[in-house]
């Protein structure tokens, strides 16, 4: 029964209104309170009485008690509980089940002292648990299976061909020669490996035509530089050549003969100079006019090349007048071959001229001597040959 005091305005008791009801309806009201499938609601007063339990003979009977009980151990620890806070929930063990249990009690109002509680076994708990759980591992693996399935044709469908499309068109730019091949597939990729293949082959034709530019104009340029050597080395000659007897003049032959010089200091070998003049060449001007005197030039200048070595420097040192340069030859081996020869020009039929003759002078190089007094001393000595006589070879000292 429960009993609820009537009240006036100024809080007078007029008087209680009482309900009675019986257990059997609480029980089954209870009954509809489910947690789980095999879960139930019971009720205990403000004395620990079981007021409502599915286990009729429990009712009225069986007390809450706050010391460890054999059949269900760990219980009293959630009815201490009960008496601290107005809700909560505990586990306790039910010895004859041989199962756990997982009880929440909540205080009810306007029944001090009275509490309603849920027993539910914990394996059906879990239970559900583990079926939202498997349900959830299931769900993903399909998701995952799916996803997987989705990346694996995205892949094949546009990675793979872009990933082969980008080294196909690095392996054309790297290599002229490979073509690119096209993806035949009507899609961007398509196209676009289509856009790349025609760029290629444009690329590849503007090559091979600038490449034939550039090996045709490497060509001119080539034979333009054969032609100006040849027309340099024809200028060097022109430069360095006499134009009347071809032989080396004065410019060319100063250059020669400061290597010729150094060449003989180094390897320590005797050089010997030697001034030719043509005797009394004027008279042969005067006599038989200057284009004889030139011929006559010639033929003493190609007489001169044709009994001297190769290695010999022979110059016009201007009118009449020769110089040649003999290295690896003294002053006294010199004078031999000279003599012979002076002896063969003075011999030799020079027409329309009777005799031709030449005086000269000679001096071997001595140690650390300029090229200007070396020069000299045969200057010296070809004017000592023209003084005593003409027809003459002067040595300024011989040396063996
Ligand atoms: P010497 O015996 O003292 O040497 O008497 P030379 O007449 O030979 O000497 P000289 O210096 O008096 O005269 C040289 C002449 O050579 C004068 C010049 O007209 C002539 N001559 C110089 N160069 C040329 C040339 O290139 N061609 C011709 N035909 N004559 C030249
Ligand atoms: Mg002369
Ligand atoms: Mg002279």
């Amino acid at each position: 029964m429960v009993g609820v005091p009537i009240l006036d305005t100024q809080n007078n008791w007029i008087g209680t209104l009482a309900v009675a009801v019986p257990l059997t309806i609480i029980s089954a009201k209870l009954a509809e309170i489910k947690l789980a499938k095999e879960s139930y609601a019971w009720l205990t007063d403000s004395n620990g009485l079981m007021v409502s339990h599915p286990n009729k003979s429990f009712i009225m009977k069986n007390k809450l008690s706050m010391t460890e009980s054999a059949d269900y151990p760990g219980f009293y620890k959630i009815v201490r509980q009960t008496k601290l806070q107005n809700d909560g929930y505990g586990r306790y063990r039910d010895a004859k089940l041989n199962e756990s249990k997982i009880v929440t009690f909540s205080k009810v109002d306007y029944l001090p002292g009275w509490t309603l509680f849920v027993t539910t076994k914990e394996s059906e708990i879990f239970h559900a648990i583990y079926t939202i759980m498997y349900d959830v591992l299931v769900t993903s693996i399909i998701l995952m299976v799916i996803f997987l399935l989705l990346i694996s044709e995205l892949s094949n469908r546009i990675t793979k061909p872009i990933v082969q499309l980008t080294k196909d068109v690095k392996a054309s730019v790297k290599d002229k020669k490979s073509y690119l091949k096209i993806i035949d597939s009507d899609d961007e990729i398509g196209q676009l490996s289509k856009a790349f293949h025609d760029s290629l082959q444009k690329i590849h034709l503007h090559t091979i035509h600038l490449e034939q530019m550039v090996n045709h104009r490497t060509q001119e340029i080539t034979d333009k530089n054969l032609l100006l050597n040849q027309q340099n080395e024809k200028l060097e000659q022109l430069a360095s050549k006499d134009p009347l007897t071809l032989l080396y003049n004065r410019r060319a032959f100063s250059a020669l003969v400061d290597k010729e010089i150094s060449r003989a200091k180094r390897h320590h070998f005797p050089v010997t100079l030697v001034i030719l003049d043509i005797d009394y060449f004027k008279k042969i001007n005067d006599e038989f006019g200057h284009n004889v005197g030139d011929d006559i030039l010639c033929r003493f200048a190609d007489e001169l090349s044709i009994n001297m070595r190769k290695e010999n420097l022979i110059c016009r040192w201007g009118g009449e007048e020769f110089v040649i340069l003999i290295p690896e030859a003294t002053s006294a081996m010199v004078f031999k071959h000279i003599e012979e020869l002076r002896q063969k020009i003075s011999q030799m039929d020079f027409a329309p001229i009777d005799k031709l003759t030449f005086s000269a002078g000679m001096a071997t190089l001595r140690i650390e001597e300029p090229f200007k007094e070396w020069f000299q001393r045969a200057d010296s000595a070809l004017y000592k040959a023209k003084g005593s006589g003409r027809n003459k070879i002067v040595v300024d000292d011989i040396i063996g």
